[in-house]
């Protein structure tokens, strides 16, 4: 029997792990597997709690005596659990999580057996680096490279099975220092917007010291049995479908679309919010999406850099969590074709120490200047660095996604709704005119008791752009469901750090030139406004009107990924990127380079998928299916019947020769294309190959026939699951 129809056997008999019994109330588990500043009170000495305190507020370095006093503590809280082994833990380049395992045990000279953990084990480990992806910047006889304790996210107690192990968040880089991790980079980037942020708030606030950036990610993923996952190869090596037709039912009902989520779903997620909690994940949402046995989950948002971390974990706890339920997560962007894909939508927004979201309206002139400023330097970063934004999203996975139906064009433009654009153009209208300091119209600006206005405005909120306000943050919505946010947090923070920056330095040479600073602030957000005007778009996101009017705008609309990510390594970017310490020019061609290779290989893989499940097994059903036919037929002319009584049977293989011909030869076809491509030296020129000559040629026209086939050939031939089976059955 083929896998299919024993999945599909044994699909109802199927255990389902009921949901941990003892959660009565999330707040009884939150954060239990958690070194928080709560327990490091219980189990650090006072100096070593006043270090770790003041580290985590200020990013201040830790010494090494009293790293050790931490690693003792954490050591204890960890034994106190039944921990005995500790992992740095880190978010290489390959997209995953990495851990190496060491336990705390350990032999003295004299033989005796103990536990320790010290402060250079917690501060530094050397993990065997040479098989993360580098970009060349770690030369092959120097494969070395060290991972660093992050102390602003805290360790944690990751559970597998009954294993226990302790995590320290680390970055990863290499022993020259450059950064070869999501997260080093990410905290460069948060530090250099934390210092350009508090600057311009000072201009209205002095009280303000530190400006934290915020993230809410919306994770998207799809959820089907595992066994059923199991049976086909695409999903097991490449995440998603490469072929499958359109099964007679999709999504256009839109009938699981927050309806009623499944048993066994639920108990699947109840599982991993469980897990989630005890690793102090604030989840706080789930629903069904869109698209059959697509869901939802989203956190009360956090500081970026955790809020990234918790991501990472919650894919990582995900995939493990669904294993127990035989269930398996799809965290591809799109691992079906015909009805919707997966993103992660980043809300984000900037919060400081004194309680204010910069981006939500104020309450007073004043906020609502500062709230303007804001607001508007955002637009204005996102219109100037548009195409690196673009960048910061692309992968092979996600250009399935962008520019198809539902998702957010390749297009980057902003939506603010309709009140604020009425405020910009008041604004901007007024250009060349002389703002006196009583000119309330403006420095009122009315936001506050308009806020019922702007909610209304978000309610019906455009769904279709790719970098929306959304009431009190702006929401990119173009991240890709199985990305690392850190990468486009990494752009946007910088992007915002580097226009406030500019901002800061014209409205200082005004105030210089004896300006009012609310009337040279209120000149130079008037400036940004007309400069940035191109971005801003209110209507459908999806339309070719918008692509058409987009191209007029002279906006940037990059398809694909080896282009998009040329905005990686122009002067423009490595300007930026310098200029706020984020990468430097060998880093960023170090990630170009990654970025690139990455692409290629994804791309190699489902090609040759996609030629193996063809040749393999659609093939060879196809033919199996064809003899069938042609035994009946010879059986009906032994019988002695006319061509009449086997028209359809001869119909069919006819149509079966046509389509086993048509695709063999294009598989065919597209194995020599991809030795040209192997051929190939230069990464960007291979890139491009491959996406042009492999999988623009010949990844649809493939699929489409044996979409074909499998409408053609007998259901019990067929040895792989269909969407149907794969989408509904549970
Ligand atoms: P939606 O209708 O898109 O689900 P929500 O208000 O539920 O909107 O928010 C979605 C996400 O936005 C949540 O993860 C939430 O925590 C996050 N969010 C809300 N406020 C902020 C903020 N100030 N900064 C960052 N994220 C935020
Ligand atoms: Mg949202």
């Amino acid at each position: 029997m083929s896998l299919r129809f024993e999945a599909l056997k044994n699909l109802n008999s199927n255990v389902f792990n009921s949901p941990d019994p003892r959660v009565a109330k999330i707040t009884a588990i939150f954060g239990e597997n958690v070194f928080t500043l709560k327990t490091a009170r219980e189990f650090l000495s006072d100096e070593a709690y006043k270090s770790l305190g003041s580290s985590i507020k200020g990013g201040k370095k830790i010494d090494r005596t009293v790293a050790s006093q931490i690693a003792n503590g954490i050591r204890a809280w960890a034994e106190s659990k039944g921990v005995t082994h500790f992992t740095h833990w880190f978010q290489p380049l390959t997209g995953t999580t990495a851990e190496k395992h060491d336990s705390f045990f350990t032999l003295k000279g004299d033989g005796t057996a103990i536990e320790e953990f010290d402060g250079a084990a917690l501060i530094q480990q050397e993990p065997d680096a040479s098989s993360f992806p580098s970009g060349g910047l770690r030369a092959t006889f120097e494969a070395r490279g060290y991972t660093a304790w992050d102390p602003s996210s805290p360790a944690f107690i990751m559970e597998i099975g009954n294993g226990k192990t302790l995590c320290i968040p680390t970055i990863f880089v290499s022993y020259t220092g450059e950064s070869l991790d999501y997260k080093a980079p990410l905290l460069k980037a948060l530090a250099s917007l934390d210092k350009a942020a508090v600057e311009v708030c000072n201009y209205f606030d002095k009280n303000v010291q530190k400006v934290t950036p915020t993230l809410g990610w919306e994770q998207e993923y799809f959820v089907i049995d595992e066994a059923l996952a199991n049976a086909r190869p695409d999903i097991v090596l490449c995440d998603r479908t490469v072929f499958g037709a359109t099964p007679a039912k999709g999504q256009q009902l839109e009938d699981h679309y927050f309806g009623s989520i499944p048993e066994r779903v639920y108990a699947f997620m109840r599982d991993y919010e469980t897990e989630s909690y005890k690793l102090g994940i604030p989840l706080r949402t789930r629903h069904n999406e869109v698209a059959p046995s697509q869901f939802e989950c989203a956190p009360i948002y956090e500081e970026v850099n955790i809020a990234v971390d918790h991501n990472t974990l919650l894919m990582d706890v995900m995939t493990r969590v669904a294993k127990r339920h035989k269930l398996r997560v799809l965290l591809h962007e799109k691992p079906f074709a015909g009805i919707n894909g997966s993103g992660k939508h980043n809300n984000w927004s900037l919060a400081t120490d004194t309680g204010v979201n910069l981006l939500a309206p104020g309450k007073t002139p004043k906020t609502n200047l500062m709230f303007l400023t804001f607001f508007v330097n955002t637009i204005k970063a996102v219109s100037d660095y548009s195409d690196i934004l673009r960048a910061s999203i692309a992968s092979a996975a996600n250009d399935f996604r962008l520019g198809a139906n539902e998702a957010p064009p390749a297009i980057i433009s902003v939506f603010i709704g309709q009140y604020l654009t009425k405020v910009l153009n008041e604004v901007e209208g007024r250009v060349g005119e002389k703002f006196d300091e009583q000119d309330e119209a403006i420095l009122k600006l009315d936001l506050h008791r308009s806020i019922p206005e702007l909610l209304q405005d978000n309610t019906d909120r455009n769904r279709t752009s790719p970098f929306a306000f959304t009431g009190n943050k702006f929401e990119f919505r173009a991240v890709g469901s199985s990305a690392n946010c850190a990468n486009a947090m990494t752009a946007l923070n910088t992007i915002m750090a580097e226009t406030l920056k500019n901002f800061k330095k014209e409205v200082d040479g005004m105030i210089e030139k004896g300006e009012k600073k609310e009337l040279a602030i209120m000149h130079v957000i008037q400036k940004s406004i007309v400069e940035s005007k191109s971005i801003l778009f209110e209507g459908d996101g999806y339309s070719e009107d918008w692509a058409n009017e987009a191209e007029k705008r002279g906006l940037p609309n990059v398809k694909t990924t080896p282009l998009a990510l040329d905005a990686m390594v122009t002067d423009k970017a490595k300007k930026l990127y310098k200029n706020n310490g984020v990468y430097t020019h060998l880093e960023l061609e170090a990630r170009h380079e990654i970025e690139l290779e990455k692409y290629i290989k994804k791309v190699q893989i489902e090609a040759r998928m996609l030629g193996e499940i063809t040749t393999n097994y659609i093939l060879p059903s196809a033919v199996k299916y064809q003899n069938t036919l042609l035994t009946n037929i010879r059986g009906l002319k032994e019988l002695g019947l006319d061509e009449a009584s086997y028209k359809n049977q001869k119909i069919i293989i006819e149509r079966l020769s046509y389509l086993i011909n048509t695709v063999s030869e294009d598989v065919t076809n597209m194995i020599e294309a991809r030795k040209v491509c192997n051929g190939m030296t230069e990464s960007r020129e291979k890139a491009i190959a491959y996406c042009e000559t492999v999988k623009e040629k010949f990844f649809d026209a493939i699929r489409y026939n044996l979409d074909k086939l499998e409408l053609l050939v007998a259901d019990d031939e067929w040895t792989l699951p269909k969407y149907r089976e794969l989408l509904f059955l549970r």
